[in-house]
């Protein structure tokens, strides 16, 4: 059965490298990278198979495709892509992630990094005047805070009208969030608008998924990052991407509540990677009922379920009322970082 179409026109938690967009240019891609193109092969079926056969080691699992994005034409080709489709999809405000440094095996300097992704970025919101899409300047979070602070550093001298924040990704289970407690301050500091991927997964290498057994530690993680969130002095907004405790700890609730922090969920990437047993443990119910400002979000549309599926999925389970889905097409125009053009929503 063909998914209905869930009209959600805010996206928040879209990574560039991982997401739908990118798999129709593919082959471009290759052949701007000098790659022998094999027109026999499927090559979207072959680089979902890369990602999900390391999905253990998410770095490996993203460098594949990341190899074909290391020249300012790939990445201005990336972003201009990326936009054009969401706007073609209906979307009217879109958060792209990409970390640039994934993006440096060419020579690119971070800053050169985003500025092609930006340029990129502009030429596509050309086509698409309703359209607004920003970058989000995400931090692999093996990366020392040292080098992290650095690299926000970098972030405060690009045109921050278009680069809206950043967001900590990549392996909670090796990198725990108390890695970067310096980073998250400094973003306050710099009154950096902050997302932090946290309580998404926990479980080591190769170990059988068990939620509960996570638990404890997927709530560790969640009260680690909003301990530092609610300390914050500036106006800098704060959100969590994942967050799959949070219904689970009571105090964390009422720091995300009493903090407007945004919380981007990926139910349908959530499940696909054994996080969670089925989707309602999620408890959706709750946090909306709560007033928590939770959205539905693809994660990695080129290798997890799409917006309409992931609804879809949801509602099968949690049979949405009217003012349910009205909170659901809401909270991601309410939690955005960005605010540059006049949006009616
Ligand atoms: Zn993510």
């Amino acid at each position: 059965m063909p998914a209905p179409y869930w009209p959600q026109t805010a996206l928040l938690h879209d990574h560039g490298d991982g997401a739908m967009p990118i798999g129709g240019i593919l082959v471009q891609l290759q052949m701007m990278a000098h790659m022998i193109i094999d027109p026999r092969r499927n090559y979207t079926q072959i680089y979902r198979q890369r990602f999900l056969d390391v999905h253990s080691n998410i770095i490996e699992a993203f460098s594949h495709i990341n190899k074909l994005l290391q020249t300012r034409d790939a990445l201005y080709l990336a972003a201009w892509n990326h936009v054009t489709i969401r706007a073609r999809q209906g979307f009217r405000y879109d958060e792209v992630m990409f970390a640039p440094q994934y993006h440096r095996v060419g020579g690119l300097t971070p800053k050169e990094v985003v500025e092609a992704l930006v340029a990129g970025i502009k030429k596509a919101e050309e086509g698409f005047p309703d359209m607004e899409a920003n970058l989000l300047f995400a931090i692999g979070r093996e990366l020392r805070p040292k080098k992290a602070i650095q690299l926000l550093k970098v972030l405060e001298q690009c045109d921050r009208r278009y680069v809206v924040g950043a967001n900590i990704v990549c392996d909670e289970n090796k990198f725990p969030p108390e890695r970067h407690r310096k980073t998250i301050e400094y973003a306050d500091s710099a009154e950096i608008n902050i997302e932090v991927h946290a309580s998404e997964w926990v479980r080591r290498p190769k170990q059988a998924p068990d939620f509960e057994r996570d638990l404890p530690m997927l709530i560790k993680n969640l009260r680690v990052v909003l301990d530092l969130f609610r300390k914050f002095k500036s106006k800098a907004k704060k959100r969590l991407g994942h967050g799959i405790a949070l219904p689970y700890d009571p105090d964390s609730m009422n720091v995300v509540l009493g903090n407007q922090i945004g919380v981007t969920g990926c139910p349908g990437s959530n499940l696909q990677g054994c996080n969670i047993p089925d989707l309602k443990s999620l408890r959706i119910r709750e946090m909306l009922r709560r007033g928590v400002l939770w959205s539905i979000n693809p994660d990695d549309d080129f290798f997890h379920p799409e917006l309409n599926e992931v609804f879809q999925m949801c509602n099968d389970e949690y049979r949405f009322t009217e003012e349910e889905k009205r909170k659901l097409l809401l909270n991601p125009w309410l939690s955005r970082f960005g605010n540059r053009k006049k949006h009616v929503f």
